[in-house]
């Protein structure tokens, strides 16, 4: 078996290239690993935007008051960069 080595990128000890976790202390390598992972871990930030727009409406809809200040943040800065949304 010719498994190339590779670090750790937290305790630095050896861990197998195809490993997912490090034996050592358990660090997860997944970002390190091949690029057959890329794709999976894309849609993960996705995702999470995803979630933190879902957070963000839900939020605006039981504090009404916040959708005002949050247009008015916005507004203020599209005067200070000067760019006209409707352009
Ligand atoms: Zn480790």
């Amino acid at each position: 078996m010719n498994s190339e080595m590779d670090y750790c990128p937290s305790c630095g000890g050896d861990v197998l290239d195809e490993a997912s976790y490090c034996h050592s202390c358990g660090e997860k390598l997944e970002d390190f690993n091949t690029d057959s992972h890329d794709s999976s871990s894309e849609e993960k930030e996705d995702d999470q935007e995803n979630e933190k727009l879902k957070e963000l409406e839900s939020l605006l809809q039981e504090n009404p008051e916040l959708y005002d200040t949050l247009t008015n943040i916005e507004q203020r800065i599209i005067d200070a960069l000067g760019v006209n949304p409707n352009n």
